[in-house]
């Protein structure tokens, strides 16, 4: 018996799953009764132990059918980014292979033209099971906990995505970790509105919830003027957004006056959390933490007491329980307190190794130990400060700027909505540091220069300004720095 099926067994009659759009919802016991369909019906179209099954579509309840159904017969979900270009969907698929691929009517068109080898199946309702499902199938269930049981493509924002593979064992403890160092209980309910396909929208809550016998409320998208109806009708107690997420939230009316009477904790995570979204959750007094993660490990990583007031503005906490974390200069010495190097993470919660790509996987995964390649400090108590990505450091003039500091003080300019800071080549500095901003209001370059000397050491501040109308990003939402890169090497401001 696996964990969902003993989960099944102890809340057969509480509610597991809820549709905000059809206001459906599923018991544990009913989705059990769909799994074992949905299993059967993969077995009955050729899906054997080690095979992938991938999906395309909104999230919906289909995400839990195939995942559970797969964890059933041994098969590796993939969830499939529908947001992604034709051509990168193309390279996730023939980099996956799958043996079948079920597929929302919505991104049909998604899949014109692409060659395969994998059977369709149209999940378009949430009865699409009934024209289906023929008879029960006997599976064979003979699993390992290290058996691989998800591969989820990365966000894609450092290069190609790459396909993570989890085994059953690291997805069930990072659901275990979450459980424990989050205190997550079965009276806890979350809305699912992060895209299913990515970590944040599976493993975050939705996973590690199921595992407890709460409750997962699911949104097909994110609608900033809706949401906060939906949080409020479901009477939900913990929720994750990305930042570019909480950035609307914080902006819409319904957000200035509702009061949250039933929300433990507000979640943010993927991508650093601007200063302003931590104030404006702190003038209503509603608990706001940042959480830190990546699909290679868990995603999630580190400590989130709802009832901790002091959290440290920029800080994604104390590492959880059973994950240990060091910061590294080099290969092989620990950093100082609150000096920075790289974040490696070790536990239960670790990837096996990247689809298709053993020399990455050598790269990033190094004695048990998963290279995050971000760079983190931690602090004489333990709280653990993410810095940015080691490949978006910039070394101007031989010193190293971390790109986030200055992107937090621009910010923090009344008249800036959104900020980005890069290097870009340059003859003299080697890189130049380069700023992006996305105005609110009137504001010169000059005016933006005196501010930033006011703020930041001379060498930190940007030599470069562009004043661009919106910020390129990724399927995920996070800031595309690749892009800036590549348009702007050769042009100047
Ligand atoms: P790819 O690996 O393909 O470049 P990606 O890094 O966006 O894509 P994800 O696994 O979705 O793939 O994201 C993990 C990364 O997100 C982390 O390595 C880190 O850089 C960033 N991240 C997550 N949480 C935070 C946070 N709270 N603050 C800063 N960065 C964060």
């Amino acid at each position: 018996m696996n964990w969902f099926e003993s989960r099944v067994q102890l809340t057969p009659k509480e509610i597991a799953i809820i549709d905000s759009e059809t206001k459906e919802s599923w018991t544990y016991e009913e989705l059990h009764e769909r799994v074992i369909k949905v299993a059967s019906i993969f077995y009955t179209k050729g899906v054997r132990k080690g095979d992938r099954v991938a999906i395309l579509a909104p999230n919906h309840i289909s995400y839990f059918d195939f995942f559970f159904a797969s964890m059933k017969i041994g098969a590796i979900f993939v969830p499939l980014n529908w947001r992604l270009a034709k051509a990168e969907l193309y390279y996730c698929l023939n980099d996956c292979d799958p043996q079948l691929i079920g597929v929302n009517r919505k991104f049909k068109p998604n899949l014109d033209g692409v060659e395969t080898n994998a059977t369709y199946i149209a999940i378009d309702t949430n009865n699409y099971i009934d024209e289906l499902y023929d008879q029960k199938a006997s599976f064979d269930e003979s699993l390992h906990e290290e058996d691989p049981l998800a591969m989820i493509y990365t966000g894609g924002t450092t290069g190609r995505p790459k396909g993570v593979v989890l085994s059953h064992k690291s997805i069930l403890w990072n659901a275990f970790n979450t459980i424990v160092s989050w205190g997550l209980n079965k009276e806890d309910t979350t809305l699912t509105c992060l895209p299913m396909f990515h970590t944040g929208g599976l493993n975050v809550l939705s996973l590690p919830l199921l595992l407890i016998g709460g409750k997962v409320v699911l949104t097909a998208e994110f609608d900033a003027n809706s949401v906060v109806a939906d949080l409020l009708e479901y009477k939900c107690t913990i929720v994750l957004f990305v930042p570019t997420m909480y950035h609307m939230l914080i902006g819409t009316e319904a957000f200035k006056t509702a009061t949250f009477p039933d929300m433990n904790v507000f979640v943010s995570g993927g991508a650093p959390c601007p200063y302003k979204v931590y104030e404006a959750f702190s003038k209503k007094g509603i608990a706001f933490k940042e959480g830190y993660g990546l699909t290679e490990a868990g995603p999630n990583n580190f400590y989130i007491d709802p009832n901790e007031t002091m959290h440290r503005l920029g800080s994604v906490g104390k590492p959880m329980l059973f994950n240990d974390i060091k910061i590294m200069i080099g290969e092989g010495a620990i950093a100082p307190v609150d000096e920075v190097g790289e974040l490696y993470v070790r536990g239960n919660h670790a990837f096996l190794y990247y689809w298709n790509r053993p020399e990455e996987t050598n790269a990033t995964l190094v004695d048990g130990w998963v290279r995050t390649g971000d760079l983190a400090r931690q602090d004489a108590d333990g709280y653990v400060y993410i810095v940015g990505r080691k490949k978006d450091m910039i070394i101007t003039g031989g010193e190293n700027v971390y790109p986030l500091e200055i992107e937090h003080w621009l910010e923090a300019h009344p008249a800036i909505d959104e900020a980005a800071v890069i290097g870009l080549p340059d003859e003299k500095w080697g890189e130049a540091v380069a700023a992006f901003v996305v105005t609110k209001m009137v504001l010169t370059a000059e005016e933006l220069e005196d501010y930033c000397k006011q703020q930041l050491t001379r060498y930190k501040v940007p030599k470069r300004f562009f004043f661009v109308s919106e910020l390129p990003k990724t399927a995920v939402g996070k800031v595309d720095k690749n892009t800036l890169k590549a348009r702007y090497s050769n042009t100047d401001s």
